[in-house]
């Protein structure tokens, strides 16, 4: 415990204000200096106060104008930034999902610096419609009829159910109502589009019958949705696509599914689990499928509606379709993404989600060996470089049994423990670094899955691992 009076004596070796901003670079606005001074030295004399200084020495002038200096880059520097993603989950939520191929990013960058026919039909030289730059790509693609693309996946819901179950009963097995996280529930969805929702059957078993039996005056679809993110294994039975439509036929009644993620190529042969693909769930009869741009489809953000004419013209005149419109960026990045796929081993290998989930083993065994070497050469002190087998995931809510075995590189900090740093301060510095370091901790040590990690971010990666080792041995961290 630090006594009172000597708390006293550290508050007055607290360096002037006046002396730090004179060290500051003169064309940052003063009133940013003075802001981020006074941030700083709260924070000191909190520490102080509560006894929390690491040492009297973090108050020596350099170190609290280095201190300030970092406060004022970090102002300074976009809130939103690139960071590495050291986790293994390829459609990582929280970290962005999808990565675009640079040729796609051209197309973006093109359309948002000049003007574009948007919605200008060039052949006919009046207004045209936002959707025909995708529509025709997308049938192409999938053997739909007709497609409409939205904001996102969770809007292509929404606008599908408001469209054509507003005050009415859409059935959906008990097994199927998922939450799929950021408040994305189907039965709140279904409640909000104003559509009755009707489940069917039990948790891990739904019939035929169990539909048939609920089916009424009041019915307006029947509505499969992607379990996504969880499984039910054991005892389980599900009704196939196939013969919903049976079903649907017999009552006329419209069969939808959301399909979650959405794959336009079929990935068994790099050892996936099946999953029906778009074309697939169309094929089995569905009337409308709608996905994400930005799951296993690896785009840009964005909810894709295929199926029959019919149902997509009534959504495309709901007035809501508006108040979810894709904006022109977002466009012109799936009109390039979508363009890939029309030769699908160039997908594999242009487009980063799929060369992550399709990278084998082997890869990722070289890339841990390219990046353990780079980490070496470094000669981080009191740092040792080994690997382990992992397993990767899909993320996104995608395929949640399904396990991509994986190479990691470990970092085993043991050598540091006398000097205080333990994993847990190196995965926050690598955090707070920059650019940030997304990884993970397992016994104690740190743990980078390089199936997420690009050739081209390793050696910046063993750069981040250095100056973070070091932030916690100088104890510039908390
Ligand atoms: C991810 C997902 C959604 C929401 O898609 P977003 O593009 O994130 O809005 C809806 N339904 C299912 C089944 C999903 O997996």
């Amino acid at each position: 415990m630090i006594d009172p009076q000597e708390k006293g004596e550290l508050l007055k070796k607290i360096p002037k204000t006046d002396k730090i901003l004179e060290k500051l670079p003169k064309d940052i606005p003063h009133i940013l200096k003075r802001t981020v001074c006074r941030r700083v030295f709260e924070d000191l004399r909190k520490k102080i106060k509560l006894g929390l200084l690491a040492s009297p020495e973090v108050l020596a002038f350099e170190n609290v104008l280095s201190l300030v200096m970092d406060e004022l880059s970090k102002s300074l520097r976009p809130s939103l930034r690139p960071l590495i993603n050291a986790t293994g989950v390829v459609v990582h939520t929280n970290l962005g999902r999808s990565l675009l191929p640079e040729e796609v990013f051209k197309q973006i960058f093109e359309v948002a610096v000049n003007y574009s026919n948007l919605e200008y039909d060039l052949e006919a030289g009046r207004r045209g419609s936002r959707y025909s730059h995708v529509e025709p790509l997308l049938c192409e693609l999938t053997g739909a009829e007709s497609a409409l693309v939205v904001n996102n996946n969770a809007a292509a819901v929404l606008l599908t159910l408001e469209t054509l179950a507003r005050g009415k009963e859409v059935i959906v097995s008990r097994g199927e109502l998922v939450e799929i996280g950021g408040s994305f529930r189907i039965p709140d969805v279904m409640a909000r589009s104003g559509a009755i929702l009707r489940e069917v059957g039990a948790t891990n078993r739904t019939h035929l019958r169990d539909y048939e039996n609920a089916i009424g005056e009041n019915t307006a679809l029947l509505m499969k949705v992607h379990q996504s993110n969880f499984a039910v294994v054991g005892f389980t039975s599900k009704v196939p696509m196939s013969e919903l439509k049976a079903l649907g036929a017999k009552y006329q009644l419209p069969v939808i599914e959301d399909l979650g993620s959405g794959n336009l190529v079929d990935l068994t042969p790099y050892g996936f689990m099946h999953e029906p693909t778009v074309q697939e769930s169309l094929e089995a009869g569905a009337d409308l499928v709608s996905f994400s741009g930005d799951k296993m489809l690896g785009g840009p953000q964005a909810g894709i509606i295929v199926g029959k004419a019919e149902l997509v013209d009534k959504i495309k005149k709901n007035p809501m379709n508006r108040a979810v419109r894709i904006d022109k960026l977002t466009l012109a990045g799936l009109e390039a993404i979508l363009s890939i796929y029309r030769k699908p081993e160039e997908a594999l290998r242009k487009i980063p989600t799929l060369t992550m989930l399709s990278m084998s083993y082997e890869e990722t065994k070289k890339r841990a060996q390219r990046l353990a070497m780079r980490l070496k050469r470094k000669k981080i002190q009191g740092v040792d470089v080994a690997f382990t087998d992992t397993v990767s995931r899909v993320g996104g809510g995608a395929m949640p049994l399904q396990e991509l075995r994986s190479r990691a590189v470990l970092l085993n900090l043991d050598g540091l423990s006398a000097k205080g740093v333990d994993a847990a301060c190196v995965e926050r510095a690598l955090r707070l670094g920059d650019p940030p370091v997304i990884a993970r901790i397992e016994d104690e040590r740190i743990l980078f899955d390089v199936r997420t990690v690009r050739d081209k971010e390793l050696g910046l990666l063993a750069s981040c691992v250095k100056d973070a080792v070091e932030k916690c041995i100088r104890g510039s961290i908390r």
